[in-house]
């Protein structure tokens, strides 16, 4: 293991150590990931998976601590840190690339504040396959290696049980990081930042030498953004607390708790408790991030120019990529799940009619992209209206327009429309039946999800919502 991490400056970091669990028990292991890194799946199962996740035995070269940072939390800005994270150290692939192996719900660090540092089993194996699914849509996001189950119980509105899940990002510098070092009004820390994180995610960017490195990052930060808000729009993904600690510089998606995929089509969906007011809900997801960006962009303004006001200048003039970007990155997304190929002027107009029926019709978003993949929803009787027919008629003409055969069209489709998500019913059935000792829905749901563009896969079981549909689910941060 390496440690990068641990040699930047000691306002960013605190030491902490796993406090040791009672009785572990492995309950997944992600054997495609742990070979990916290197590591050999076969000696991390059973007992010594346990030992070694759980945190009870530190894996040789493992330097834990607790990184620091701070964020705006809905809004208002809190000094953070890892309360119930310690990072174990840096895993260099077979194939050079470095990732952070953290320990989630590890115990206590000096940034726990009157939590407890521990985490319960549902909501780890939640992140375990959300995050896994993420990944097997092609969308960035930290990976999940294990969930440990530690013997002990977690109090949280009722006793739990514990558990430890072990998380692997390319890196886990957040927009809050270096709003931390910005409160602390220490440039030279806030310098030694941005070189690293230029190094670790652009080290194209770092080689050139730019003449200056902070809006350098800030602007990859925000190409990094915009490219994924897009991803999580096309595929129904409420991030559910874009907090700007959880806004990761690498652009992974980071810190499952809240999260849900939408059923039916509606840009005001929120799922969690405590998001009352809506500002995260799925409709506001780019808005919110380009809030994110400007908290990064505003932390960095020491660096941008030693004049506040050209400083500001260029922060905005940084800032200004986000909207471009985001909208050609989420029209370019549309155009595929509808099959098109080229631009052509209509082409907006286009999908916001087909989301605007879906929004009336209250249609579930993932089971009318796959249908429309299948060819079916012409077929279905109960869809078709006038107002379907009329936007069918559209999208068919609009097709003939392209030269692409039938062919290329539906393959380009298959592979932009998942027939597969994270159902919230399905991941509630499994996480329950896990907790009774049941790892079978689990298992099946984690395998179903690993390959969500398998059109011709026969579960349909796992490709519709809620049979009630879904009104009313709620989901819950601090678990
Ligand atoms: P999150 O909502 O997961 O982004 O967490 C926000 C902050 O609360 C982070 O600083 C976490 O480390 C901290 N936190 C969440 N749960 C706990 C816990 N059980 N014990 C200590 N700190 C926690
Ligand atoms: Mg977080």
């Amino acid at each position: 293991m390496e440690h990068t991490f641990a040699r930047l400056p000691a306002l960013l970091h605190g030491s902490a150590i796993p406090t040791p669990v009672r009785a572990p028990r492995l309950v997944v292991l992600n054997r495609p990931l742990a070979e990916a890194l290197g590591l050999e799946p076969g000696a991390l199962e059973g007992t010594e998976g346990a030992e070694v996740f759980s945190g009870n035995r530190l894996p040789p070269g493992a330097a834990p601590l607790a990184q620091a940072y701070a964020g705006h939390q809905f809004g208002h800005f809190t000094a953070l840190g890892d309360g119930r994270a310690i990072l174990l150290g840096e895993q260099v692939t077979p194939r050079g690339e470095r990732f952070d192996i953290q320990l989630k719900g590890a115990g206590p660090t000096p940034f726990s504040r009157r939590g407890d540092g521990r985490a319960a089993l549902g909501p780890m194996l939640r992140e375990y396959v959300i995050s896994e699914a993420m990944a097997s849509l092609g969308i960035p996001t930290t990976r999940s290696l294990a969930v440990v189950a530690t013997g002990e119980s977690v109090w949280r509105s009722r006793e739990l049980p514990g558990a430890v899940l072990t998380r692997v990002a390319a890196s886990h510098l957040r927009v809050g990081t270096f709003q931390w070092v910005a409160a602390r009004r220490d440039a030279e820390a806030l310098r030694e930042l941005v070189n690293y994180a230029l190094q670790r995610h652009d080290p194209e960017l770092a080689a050139a030498r730019p003449e200056c490195p902070a809006q350098a990052l800030l602007a990859a930060v925000i190409d990094r953004q915009a490219a994924l808000v897009a991803q999580w729009m096309a595929v129904g993904f409420v991030h559910g607390v874009m907090n700007t600690d959880n806004v990761a510089i690498s652009g992974e998606t980071i810190d499952y708790g809240p999260c849900a995929f939408i059923d039916s089509y509606d840009p005001a969906t929120v799922f969690s408790s405590i998001d009352r007011h809506g500002r995260y809900a799925y409709g506001r997801q780019p808005e919110i991030m380009h809030w994110n960006l400007t908290r990064l962009a505003e932390a960095l303004l020491p660096l941008l120019d030693p004049d506040e006001a050209k400083a500001i200048t260029r922060a905005e003039e940084t800032l200004d990529r986000f909207e471009p970007a985001y909208q050609a990155a989420v029209l370019a997304g549309m155009r595929q799940k509808l099959g098109l190929f080229g631009d052509d002027s209509e082409d907006v107009d286009l999908i916001r009619e087909l989301l605007d029926w879906m929004q009336r019709r209250r249609a579930d978003y993932t089971q009318t992209w796959s249908d429309l993949t299948a060819g079916l929803a012409i077929k279905d009787v109960r869809r078709a209206d006038q107002d379907f027919m009329h936007w069918h008629g559209r999208w068919q003409a609009r097709l003939s327009r392209q030269p692409q055969t039938t062919a290329e069209v539906r393959r380009l489709q298959r592979a932009a429309n998942p027939a597969f998500v994270p159902r919230n019913h399905l991941v509630e059935a499994a996480l329950e039946a896990a907790e009774q000792g049941d790892l079978v829905p689990l298992e099946r749901l984690v395998q179903v999800l690993q390959s969500p563009f398998d059109h011709d896969r026969d579960a349909p079981e796992y490709r519709t919502g809620a049979p009630d549909g879904g009104e009313g689910y709620q989901t819950f941060c601090g678990t």
